[in-house]
């Protein structure tokens, strides 16, 4: 490996506070303390939202560093298939304000219309900033940029027919985007720390001054002393056996938040996709029913038109997936199993080949089903975390949830709730938040460093906690694997926490998560080396799984109403009365706290959502 990179993760050099001092403090505890960096400002996260921010600091001359914990072009956006939203009204009428009222209709409500209207507005520079950087989209046939078809977005506001609206390359979106921040990137010098696994922040009353890390490569802990750091670490859709996401996809964000002490916003809101490949998950673009798939049942009944009479296919995600549950609940799954078909063949070899040839490729291998000669099998899949650390329209990370900014620190993309996707996100409106959000945070950090001067030192005690818990779990003891826990947490969140939900499950759910909770106390890895210990960073992973699980539940017992792709079979009402508002939740030993905060209304007043 080292052959073919060469030396591509660079050499670490700075300190800030005197090294052999801080070294010899944390000796004692024995996992080494490797080194001390020092950056202008840290991104954590290689993703859409965090090479995008990367990219403005560089752009503002700023010494900005990207840590990740894996390559970062594999980051999860990458995996993005679809488009990315933008009213560019290049084959059809469209305007920014539809979007935003689809936005809004989409989040059931919920979504917070300032932060809304900022994004869908701010949408078409982002995307003619990336036609600039060198995206390769596809094409119309004038050479404009190619717009598809995709769930929860109409004329008119809501009143008209569908409209195309989704930029896409292929379906391969994600890829060409984050391919392209990436190289550019690289074309500005901006200092990559790949590999570089984050555990902790260093939080010192109301500040940040940066973050501590786990050298995945050659073991060792690693402190980055920053004077602004931004969590873009991504979503946590691993919670779950049957997910769309990428194994990095496991919440250290929001963890390491909660174990700070500060509060997550609107966690009960997890939205399932209902088009993953059957028994495994891996996802079935959206852009598959925009480009004109059929969603069948074992009667061979297009049976959205029971749920979605007008907008049929193109209903919402959290509609089209309560439809699929309903109808497997009801006997009607294929031969009486958990599964669907989505049907292609109508579109053809020649569109099937052109638009969704990844999809195509996805069911060949995984499946043995070629779309354009039989349909693909099909059911929800978990996929998008609604909720996340609460940050206001800046992407300012706030303390109290409400007001009260963490000075120095930032969050952007799927890790954050601005909250622009409410109970439900639409689709294509997530690549679009993390661009949208990764550049305005970019931009708000580099104004801040323009006016802070002196750097805040450094406590000496700042990496203790992130050594002790490697070392907690390298040198554990105990007789519990914890492979067999996540996959116990897994099997049981996608049932008891999944598309419907009710009381009795949730709290069931809760308990199997207190006791997991303890089983993890006892565990035990097998590998106890230092280098490339994937089973060390497994472990932390889970941990950070597990109390994220803990408070989604804990949220969703607490919200008593269905809304978005919360839905409960005894709440199934919305109640704008009593639930209006955001949820703000605190993990603490004596079980997860909450507050609320209201939701902004500008424009559009709540109504009934009907499709
Ligand atoms: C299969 C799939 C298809 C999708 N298709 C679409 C689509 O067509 N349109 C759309 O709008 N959205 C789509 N989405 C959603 C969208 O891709 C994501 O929400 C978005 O890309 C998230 O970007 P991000 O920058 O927030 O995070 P990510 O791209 O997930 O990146 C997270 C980064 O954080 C790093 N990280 C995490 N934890 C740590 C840690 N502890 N230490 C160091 N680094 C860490 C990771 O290494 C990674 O670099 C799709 C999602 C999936 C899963």
């Amino acid at each position: 490996m080292a052959e073919k990179f060469g030396d591509y993760r660079g050499t670490f050099k700075s300190t800030s506070v005197p090294f052999e001092e801080a070294k010899e403090l944390h000796e004692p505890i024995g996992v080494e303390l490797a080194n001390i960096h020092r950056h202008d400002a840290v991104v954590v996260g290689a993703g859409l939202a965090g090479e995008y921010a990367a990219l403005e600091l560089k752009r503002a001359g700023y010494d900005v560093a990207v840590i990740t914990k894996i390559f970062p072009t594999r980051s999860h956006s990458t995996a993005a298939q679809g488009g990315i939203n933008a009213a560019l009204a290049n084959l059809e009428e469209d305007h920014w304000e539809w979007h935003m009222f689809d936005t809004v209709k989409g989040s059931d409500f919920l979504g917070d219309q300032d932060a809304i209207e900022l994004m869908v507005r701010e949408a078409i520079p982002v995307v003619l900033e990336y036609e600039h950087m060198g995206v390769p989209f596809s094409r119309t046939p004038e050479g404009k940029i190619m717009q598809r078809y995709f769930g929860g977005h109409y004329t008119d506001f809501g009143r008209g027919p569908k409209v195309l609206r989704a930029c896409m390359a292929a379906d391969r979106t994600g890829h060409a985007l984050l391919h392209c921040l990436w190289e550019n990137c690289v074309k500005l010098g901006v200092r990559f720390y790949p590999e570089f696994f984050v555990l902790d922040i260093i939080a010192q009353g109301d500040r940040c001054l940066g973050v501590v890390a786990w050298d995945l490569v050659n073991g060792g802990i690693h402190v980055f002393h920053t004077k602004a750091t931004l969590f873009a670490t991504g979503g946590y859709a691993r919670l779950f056996n049957i997910s769309t996401n990428s194994r990095a996809n496991t919440a250290d964000g929001l963890a390491v938040m909660m174990d700070n002490g500060f509060p997550i916003e609107d966690l009960e809101f997890v939205q399932f996709h209902p088009t993953g490949l059957a028994g495994k998950g891996f996802l079935i673009t959206e852009g598959a029913r925009g480009e004109g798939g059929h969603l069948i049942n074992d009667k061979g009944e297009r049976f959205m038109s029971k749920y979605a009479p007008d907008k049929m296919e193109l209903a919402p995600r959290d509609v089209v997936s309560r439809a699929e549950w309903q109808e497997i609940i009801e006997g009607r799954g294929i031969g009486g199993q958990e599964y669907l078909y989505i049907d292609l063949r109508h579109l053809g070899a020649e569109k099937i080949k052109e638009r969704l040839p990844q999809i195509r490729e996805l069911s060949m291998k995984f499946v043995g089903v070629d779309p354009i000669e039989a349909p693909i099998p099909i059911q929800p899949t978990g996929h998008y975390s609604m909720g996340g650390i609460p940050v206001d329209i800046n992407c300012r990370v706030l303390a109290d949830g409400k007001s009260k900014w963490l000075q120095g620190m930032w969050a952007a993309g799927e890790c954050a709730c601005v909250s622009v996707h409410g109970a439900n996100r639409l689709g294509c409106n997530s690549l679009l938040d993390a661009s949208v959000h990764g550049r305005r945070a970019g931009r708000d950090i580099a104004a801040y460093l323009d006016v802070v001067e002196c750097w805040e030192p450094l406590p000496m005690d700042c990496a203790k906690k992130a050594i002790e818990e490697v070392e907690w779990v390298l040198n554990a003891d105990g007789t519990e694997v914890p492979g067999k826990i996540r996959e116990v947490m897994q099997v049981n969140m996608y049932r008891k926490c999944g598309v419907f939900r009710n009381e009795q499950e949730l709290t069931e759910m809760y308990d199997i998560i207190k006791d997991l909770q303890r089983r993890y106390k006892n565990i035990r890895i097998q590998d106890k080396g230092l280098k490339f210990n994937l089973d060390l960073e497994e472990t932390i992973e889970l941990r950070h799984l597990l109390q994220t699980a803990e408070v989604i539940v804990a949220s969703a017992i607490n919200r008593t109403e269905s809304r978005g792709a919360h839905w409960r079979t005894d709440y199934p009402k919305r109640d704008d009365e009593n639930w209006l508002k955001h949820t703000l939740a605190w993990r603490t030993d004596e079980g997860v706290k909450f507050d609320y905060k209201p939701v902004v209304i500008t424009r559009f007043q709540p109504e009934e959502r009907k499709f």
